[in-house]
């Protein structure tokens, strides 16, 4: 980073605002990915002017720029391979508007997913992507990850929600896109781009976000399945039915196994299960309930139990969002990674999707967990490898790589909701072969000196075993984040 950069900082943002202590650094430099890297800076704005004279700062200088929400993105987005400015936006985190009436709400980036549904719960609103980071994962950083979760099936992606942001681009000039209006032709829906933009094309200060009507009433159905195969063909046999789930959420024998030992919820202990809801007015709640017993039943459910209780509703979600931390203590020498972790297929296609992951983790000889959203299709992946074993980070790629063909050849996408940022990279240019050019194009005419998050997405090179967090393998490699990646904190001050 240039000389004065960080004198000329804190003059925008103030001393108590920012930092360069190591340990602050070293700790924003990771997010919830495999991999980390070390800011040469960390910021704290409050304001879009101040966000604004912050990029302006870093494109005379050619700094580069990391914008931040809760940093829970689980592929690097938040990991500033490059070093320079992480913009934390936690602190705009004003809800600045409410109004049920016309259907919309402008929050500022850094307010909390769950912070804004109590605020619009109170008038009988909510905005219902419902993410399971929902409890630490900002508006901001949603935006710009298209993040949903288990209720997209029914309630659409972040992006059925944005009406209109206001965005600082890589110039630090302000620009407002999309109206507060529900309906909008007018020119290129530029907030539509910034949708999934994983901080390369500007930093988000302000959004207006569509509303929806919270349902009446809700319940669901856990369906126990002698067969992953049965379990993925029960989603779409609910679909086809026709009936539109609020979620259904599948767990395999794996993942059930971690999250018995490891919270002893005593799930039953067979090849899969589905956690099937639905939701609405409450006579049609009875209705579906019925149905989906009945479909379950002839999909091959060797249990069912459907509930309006919403203590036993509670437990089952429970139990589901247990998943990722009873992963991580499955075995001793196991760490949990976000690795393959979230692809989508078209939904009938996911009975062939989670066979053909457990053969693939079994040829591979490595333990994968899988699970997710299935009603739409998207299914989460975890793998578990011994994080100073070369050997099984080797076999954990590999099986990767295998996951994400068979994903592709289904007709899906190697990432449903959570980015591409460094984990996906490779993947996604697989995926997205003939619009890469495309999209280099429009990076390069909104941030021609490349400051915004650089060195992610289609710019990321090589494999994605790399600058990862786990310094027992890194020690192997002769590459430890602080040794090779980023400058010594003597280094540092030398520079200022
Ligand atoms: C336990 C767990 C469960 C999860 N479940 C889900 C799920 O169900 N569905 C889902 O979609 N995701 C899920 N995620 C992933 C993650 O929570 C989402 O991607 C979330 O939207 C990230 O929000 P954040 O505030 O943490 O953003 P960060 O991680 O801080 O940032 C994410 C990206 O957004 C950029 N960014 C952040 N704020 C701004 C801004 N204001 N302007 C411009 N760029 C910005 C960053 O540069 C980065 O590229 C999960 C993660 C965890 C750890």
């Amino acid at each position: 980073m240039k000389r004065g950069v960080v004198e000329e900082l804190e003059k925008i943002v103030g001393k108590e605002r920012m930092s360069t202590k190591i340990a602050d650094l070293y700790v924003y430099g990771f997010d919830a990915s495999i991999h980390h890297r070390t800011p040469d800076v960390v910021v704290r704005p409050t304001t879009t002017q101040q966000v604004s004279e912050i990029v302006k700062l870093a494109n005379r200088t050619r700094t580069p720029v990391i914008p931040r929400g809760a940093g829970t993105a689980m592929c690097g987005h938040t990991v500033p391979l490059k070093g320079g400015i992480v913009v934390d936006l936690a602190g705009m985190n004003k809800i600045k508007e409410v109004r049920v009436e016309d259907l919309y709400c402008v929050v500022e980036p850094g307010v909390i997913y769950d912070r804004l549904n109590v605020e619009l719960g109170k008038k009988g609103f909510w905005f219902p992507t419902t993410p399971g980071s929902g409890e630490a994962c900002t508006i901001g950083g949603m935006v710009v990850t298209n993040a949903s979760g288990m209720r997209a099936i029914k309630y659409g992606a972040t992006r059925d929600y944005v009406l209109g942001l206001e965005v600082v681009l890589p110039t630090g000039d302000i620009i407002h896109t999309g109206t507060k209006t529900l309906k909008n032709s007018s020119g290129y829906q530029i907030d539509r781009l910034m949708v999934g933009s994983e901080g390369t094309l500007g930093i988000v200060t302000e959004i207006t976000l569509r509303l929806a009507f919270k349902p009446k009433a809700s319940a669901m159905t856990l369906a126990a399945f002698n067969s992953l195969h049965d379990a993925g063909k029960c989603v779409s046999n609910i679909i086809a039915k026709p009936l539109l789930p609020s979620a259904i959420e599948l767990m395999d024998s794996v993942t059930i196994k971690a999250v018995n030992k490891c919270m002893n919820v005593g799930l039953p202990d067979v090849a899969a299960i589905c956690m099937i809801e639905v939701d609405g007015h409450p006579t049609a709640v009875d209705d579906e309930l019925k149905i989906v017993e009945e479909v379950a039943r002839a999909s091959g459910a060797v249990y069912t139990e459907a509930s309006k209780d919403k203590k036993r509703i509670d437990y089952w979600t429970y139990a589901r969002k247990a998943i990722m931390p009873s992963l991580s203590r499955y075995g001793e020498a196991f760490v949990s990674v976000a690795l393959a972790d979230d692809m989508a297929v078209p939904i009938s296609r996911v009975p062939d999707a989670v066979t053909a992951f457990q053969r693939i983790a079994q040829e591979n000889g490595v333990i994968v967990g899988t699970y997710g959203h299935a009603a739409d299709g998207n299914l989460h992946t975890k793998m578990l490898v011994e994080p100073g074993s070369d050997d099984s980070w080797t076999r954990g790629e590999r099986a990767v790589g295998q996951i994400f063909d068979k994903v592709l050849e289904l007709g899906g996408t190697v990432t449903g909701e959570h980015g591409v940022s460094i984990t996906k990279a490779p993947y996604m240019k697989k995926e997205r072969a003939d619009s890469i050019e495309a999209m280099r194009k429009i990076k390069k005419a909104l941030d021609p000196k490349n400051i915004m998050n650089p060195g992610k997405m289609f710019d990321w090179e090589g494999n994605v075993i790399a600058h990862l967090r786990y310094p027992a393998f890194l020690e192997t490699k002769g590459c430890m984040p602080d040794k090779t990646c980023t400058p010594q904190p003597e280094e540092k001050s030398a520079q200022k």
